[in-house]
């Protein structure tokens, strides 16, 4: 057995290498260069941690935040590595104490912050020891272009400059073609072994609901699928955060806000809940999420539109990092639509930077209106080819039905013609359902070919016109009270020579429930008194040692208990996430568990009527 593949069952617990983590490990114990795109959760920390522990001298991990160093040495130290960090955070004792260390030899990693990393007093210390390798994360921070731009992140050549014999690795999880370039040119890793894995979240499930009234559905959505879970809420305004966490915990959820108006004290206060509770839900705008590690959010719901698909797709990879199945849910409508577009139109940035943000947000309402795989229209989004629809997602589990709308939207587009193209949707809608309100009256459009045609109801034509809006045939005039328009694009279909199939509108009533099959697999592991036992008892532990909960073990591991009932200190060694040190620490206390509740499962199973 190669000593990497050693190291990962007897520290780290895990039987096998995911994707290309063996290779990538091997380059760099043999002193070669890596650059590394990988999703979120595939697994990059071991990429450079194992190859530390490997080749002689510590391993210096650039991170760009400090708020998660913490948490990475914390779980390096279960599994029994001498990890450490230095940043502003710590004492001046403190600092000196891990620099004594780290030059005694006795630290395998150390994590600091590139602005420390190049100050004359690290690479004094760092002059004074020997260097395992240099690992640069979140390497597209590098990149000026990009969202996450750290202007220091461009100095780190400085430490190739310095020691150039020391084996590097940049990893990033969100990178194109372009960015990865950059990285290549600005870190100067030409000659590094470049290992490129796909960005698909194949855990992640992928349900984007359409129509009005999404708290209320979000709500269905949770109680059915998450009861227990821990999951994040996006929604577009601070106010609408407030309003969603109270709604959530009026209903016995344990929900907090969090959005940039909030002092900085409650907002840490509030991660710090999230990442250390169980089963909290956090109601945030996109304020939050950049460095959001727990492995276990098992849902991320969308209230509104995201602007664009890259906003869309690093919000919710922040769902099922641990690799089990996570749930991405959206409830966007009509006025979601409205705002956005309203937004776009009233920001102030130049005329070719907002084609840009147009071009984008367009992308994003056809990924939301489309009917064919969520995910192969994503992964194209990025350039990558998804031969087969992927089975999970809802357009792929339930393929959505069409229905010909042609004659619909020419009553519709017409009747926008015929009230002067000076009114709202609401209005309009009000027209062609023969609504006689006193002001249509007062206008005298009661008397238009178009009031009261068509039998559609009320949630159908706004279905319509919603679709009508996303596909750029009318927009909403933000200069005149949002007056529906008609583009040019109408006339094929005003004049017959196009045919329009739509999306069908979906009744509350009739709507299936949201469902994922694969989540309820996990569910029913988790479901058990024995899941609840071990929840509680690694709760327990996490509290005594002032560490999140996943630090001690992750829900993967308890479900894999749950389901093979170990009952030797071997068989638990077997279970994925176990490794020497957590198998010493919390062994005996697991199986005690284990057999407690063993007993009463199998009672439980003979008893008739028990499912
Ligand atoms: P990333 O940094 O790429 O987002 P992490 O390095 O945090 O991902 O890894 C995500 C999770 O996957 C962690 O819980 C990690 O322990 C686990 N993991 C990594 N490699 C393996 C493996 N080979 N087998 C099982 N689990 C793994
Ligand atoms: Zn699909």
């Amino acid at each position: 057995m190669s000593q990497a593949l050693d190291i990962l069952r007897s520290r780290f617990g895990y039987p096998q290498f995911r994707f290309q983590q063996q290779q990538i490990i091997d380059a760099l114990v043999a002193g070669r260069d890596a650059l590394v795109l990988m999703p979120t959760g595939g697994g990059k920390s071991l990429c450079y941690q194992i190859p530390a522990l490997i080749r002689d001298g510590v391993g210096i991990v650039i991170s760009p935040l400090i708020a998660l160093m913490q948490d990475q040495v914390d779980a390096l130290a279960q599994n029994g590595i001498h990890a450490a960090f230095l940043n502003s955070t710590q004492s001046s004792q403190q600092q000196f104490n891990t620099r004594q260390q780290v030059l005694a030899g006795d630290i395998d990693l150390l994590y600091v912050a590139p602005e420390r990393a190049l100050t004359a007093d690290f690479l004094q210390l760092l002059g004074e020891c020997r260097i395992a390798l240099f690992a640069i994360d979140e390497a597209h921070c590098v990149s000026q272009w990009g969202h996450d731009f750290r202007p220091d992140y461009q100095k780190l050549k400085q430490l190739h400059e310095r020691f150039p014999g020391v084996p590097r690795i940049a990893l990033t999880a969100t990178a194109d073609r372009r960015t990865l370039g950059e990285i290549e040119a600005q870190l100067q890793l030409q000659g590094a072994a470049r290992f490129v894995h796909s960005f698909d979240r194949p855990n992640i499930f992928y349900r984007i609901t359409q129509g009005d009234n999404g708290r209320q559905r979000m709500w269905e959505f949770i109680q059915e699928n998450h009861g227990q879970d821990a999951g994040i809420v996006y929604c577009l305004s601070r106010k609408k955060v407030e309003e969603t966490a109270k709604w959530l915990s009026d209903r016995g959820r344990h929900a907090l806000p969090y959005h940039a108006g909030l002092d900085k004290d409650v907002r840490a206060r509030h991660q710090r809940i999230f990442l250390q509770q169980e089963a909290v839900i956090i109601v945030a705008t996109i304020a939050f999420g950049m460095g959001i590690d727990k492995p276990d959010v098992r849902f991320v719901a969308h209230l509104n539109l995201p602007k664009n698909i890259e906003s869309y797709y690093q919000e919710t990879g922040r769902g099922g990092r641990d690799g089990d199945p996570a749930n991405a849910w959206m409830a966007y409508g009509l006025q979601d639509i409205i705002n956005l577009r309203q937004m776009m139109a009233q920001s102030d940035a130049d005329e070719q930077f907002k084609r840009v943000l147009h071009h984008k947000m367009e992308a994003m309402l056809g990924f939301c209106e489309q009917s064919g795989c969520r995910r192969q229209t994503l992964l194209e989004y990025f350039d990558e080819i998804l031969p087969e629809p992927c089975g999970n997602c809802d357009n792929c589990v339930e393929p959505p039905q069409t229905w010909d709308a042609t004659e619909a939207a020419r009553m519709a587009l017409s009747c926008v013609f015929r009230t002067g193209q000076r009114f709202g949707v609401n209005y309009v809608i009000d027209v062609l359902i023969g609504n006689a309100r006193e002001r249509i009256i007062q206008n005298g459009h009661d008397q238009l070919s178009t009031f009261g045609i068509g039998d559609l109801d009320n949630n159908e034509w706004r279905s319509l016109f919603r679709q009508l809006i996303a596909l750029g045939y009318l927009f909403a005039d933000i200069d005149n009270y949002g007056a529906l328009k008609m583009n040019s694009s109408c006339k094929p279909l005003l004049n017959g020579s196009q045919k329009l199939h739509l999306r069908q509108f979906v009744k509350q009533g009739k709507a299936k429930k949201p469902r994922n099959d694969k989540i309820k697999v996990s569910l029913q592991a988790a479901d058990t008194p024995l899941f609840d036992a071990l929840r509680l008892h690694r709760s327990e532990l996490a509290q005594q040692q002032a560490v999140p909960p996943y630090v001690i073990l992750h829900d993967k591991t308890l479900h894999a208990i749950c389901e093979l009932r170990p009952e030797t200190t071997a068989q638990l060694a077997e279970i994925p996430g176990i490794g020497a040190r957590k198998l010493e620490l919390y062994g005996d206390d697991l199986i005690r568990i284990t057999q407690q509740h063993s007993v009463t499962t199998s009672q439980q199973e003979e008893s008739p009527g028990n499912h």
